[in-house]
């Protein structure tokens, strides 16, 4: 029991929903040996103890990778038989061992020969092996927990359902829990729409980010209460107030199922107008839910996650698959596949990155493919051959100009010509781009004549209009799609549009907005994608307005 109970933290509210559980501290690598050396009759017996512990960590990696490749993420397991393969390392072993002949404990040993591993491999040119500094001390702190008679620290191989508290949480983080093990998120750093945020939201998970450095002292509490909806967490809840949030919980729960009904119904306002209802994806296994949630298509298929986590960029055909499953899953509804966005916070082992100053302002989204068509063509070929299998759009990130718009084009429609000449089976597929910076949107009349539609991410158009940092939680007040200047750009985009013929869509975090979602729809739009869960609700303010 940590030192006060009921206290209360305010974060900024992520993921609505509400939870009582466990805390589970995601602190990668600040494990400490309980003991720092042995006496020289221990040794032999400590040998043994490091060598069962590996044993008792490989076999839970394999569990793990096992139950990933069993519901279909092949991704994610590779990563745990990686894993693994390094926790049985020959070379990790003589070198603890060796330590612990000099009578050091074995926990310690491990922890530090972990982090000399870490050290040779972030030393490293190559982007991918030094990305594994993470995996090797990862690897070694689930060792040394082991002999210690601690909980893995490794999210991966959690297997009581916890509230996660981390000072912050990669996607790639959020995307190892195994399914329906994460009660709610809670982290210091963070916005709204960071990504953990959409992950959360999307999972169906309560998440209260931006806690502030504070959170940490919630670190030592053994349960804690979250409301992801108001944005605050109680360490150490009274009874009263774990009565309080069940109370609470089964009021949401009500709301939910009186949402039922708008799941499957077709979106229109009062005055007959349609809007359409999508969902954001970001890996093929999410379809069904979606489908399940009411989604009338994708309006965003973020494909980053299938690169993330992997040291060889998925080929052609393995991205085909995947996209072929989710337009086959949709059937005749249309899937919009948006191109790789990596750069800003998402980073791929498998691409050569530079280290940047600013990495939201840098070599991102569109402009990484411009300038990489060997990553950029195996993903548009891939995009064509599935088009062949459903509705399938497609839509560019980061446009600043019509420019970048004609150079990927031209590579698309390249990549189209090589199809044919081999003879390979393509669809029809339309072209859109996302409209998330505010050059874009001074250029839309001129964009609009190279594309079918736009797609107004709201996420990183407020960020690049209000110059806000979208993961900074110090600047909450400035990251509201609601800001007079947001929503003038968002009014200029539909004009534009209109003009031109063309049709817009909100997929940002904002087209789940039920204050906004009003506007939006006044302002021109006619779409709105966003997580699955959101879906019933957006309806339903859909058929009030
Ligand atoms: C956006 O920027 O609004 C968006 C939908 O893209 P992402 O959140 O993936 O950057
Ligand atoms: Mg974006």
């Amino acid at each position: 029991m940590g030192l006060e109970t009921n206290r209360k933290l305010s974060g900024i509210g992520a993921s609505e929903g509400v939870a009582v559980g466990s805390v589970f501290v995601h602190a990668p690598g600040e494990l400490e040996p309980e003991r720092g050396g042995i006496s020289a009759g221990e040794v032999e017996g400590e040998i043994q103890h490091f060598k069962e512990a590996v044993a008792s960590v490989v076999k839970s990696l394999g569990e793990t990778s096992q139950r990933l490749a069993d519901a279909g993420n092949d991704n994610e397991a590779g990563i745990f038989e990686a894993h693994a393969e390094l926790a049985e390392d020959p070379e990790l072993h003589s070198s603890v061992e060796e330590r612990v002949r000099n009578l050091e404990s074995p926990e310690s040993a491990v922890i530090s020969v972990g982090e000399e591993f870490a050290a040779m491999f972030a030393g490293m040119d190559d982007e991918y092996m030094a990305a594994r500094a993470d995996d090797v001390r990862d690897v070694a702190s689930q060792i040394a927990a082991e002999i210690m008679g601690h909980e893995a620290s490794a999210l991966a191989t959690l297997d009581t359902p916890s509230v996660i508290l981390a000072r912050s949480l990669a996607p790639s983080d959020t995307a190892r829990i195994p399914k329906g093990i994460a009660l709610a998120f809670v982290t210091a750093e963070g916005s709204a729409t960071s990504h953990v945020s959409i992950m959360a939201r999307s999972m169906g998970v309560p998440a209260v980010v931006g806690a502030g450095p504070g959170l940490e002292t919630a670190f030592a509490a053994e349960t804690v209460a979250v409301d992801g909806g108001e944005g605050y967490i109680i360490t150490d809840p009274s009874p009263e107030t774990v009565v309080e949030f069940e109370d609470k919980q089964r009021r949401m729960e009500e709301e939910r199922t009186a949402l039922d009904e708008y799941r499957h119904t077709e979106a229109r306002t009062t005055d007959g107008q349609r809007i359409e209802v999508s969902a954001n994806l970001g890996s093929a296994e999410e379809a069904e839910d979606a489908l399940a949630w009411g989604a009338e298509g994708v309006g965003l298929f973020r494909t980053e996650f299938l690169f993330m986590e992997r040291p060889e960029l998925p080929s052609e055909e393995e991205q085909y698959e995947v996209y072929r499953r989710v337009a086959e899953a949709f059937g005749g509804k249309p899937v919009i596949i948006r191109t790789l966005d990596v750069g800003g916070d998402k980073n791929l082992p498998s691409v050569d990155q530079p280290e940047e100053e600013n990495p939201f302002l840098g070599w991102r989204g569109i402009r990484m493919c411009l300038d990489t068509p060997e990553l950029f063509k195996p993903q548009l070929r891939a995009i064509l051959r599935s088009a062949a299998h459903g509705n399938v759009k497609m839509m560019f990130p980061m446009i600043v100009d019509a420019g970048e718009v004609r150079g990927a084009r031209e590579i698309f429609d390249e990549c189209r010509k090589e199809l044919d000449e081999e003879g390979v089976e393509t669809g029809p597929v339309e072209v859109g781009i996302m409209v998330e910076t505010p050059a874009a949107v001074l250029g839309a009349a001129e964009i609009a004549k190279e594309v079918s539609f736009f797609s107004i991410g709201t996420n990183d158009l407020v960020q690049y209009t209000l110059a806000a940092d979208r993961g900074n939680e110090r600047l909450h007040r400035l990251q509201g799609a609601d800001h007079p200047a947001v929503l003038k750009l968002i009014g200029m985009t539909c004009l534009a549009a209109r003009e031109a013929g063309i049709w817009v869509g909100v997929c940002g975090e904002a087209a789940a907005d039920p204050a906004l979602i009003p506007k939006l729809v006044r302002l021109g739009v006619t779409e709105l994608s966003m997580s699955a869960p959101s879906i019933p609700r957006a309806k339903k303010v859909l058929s009030e307005i």
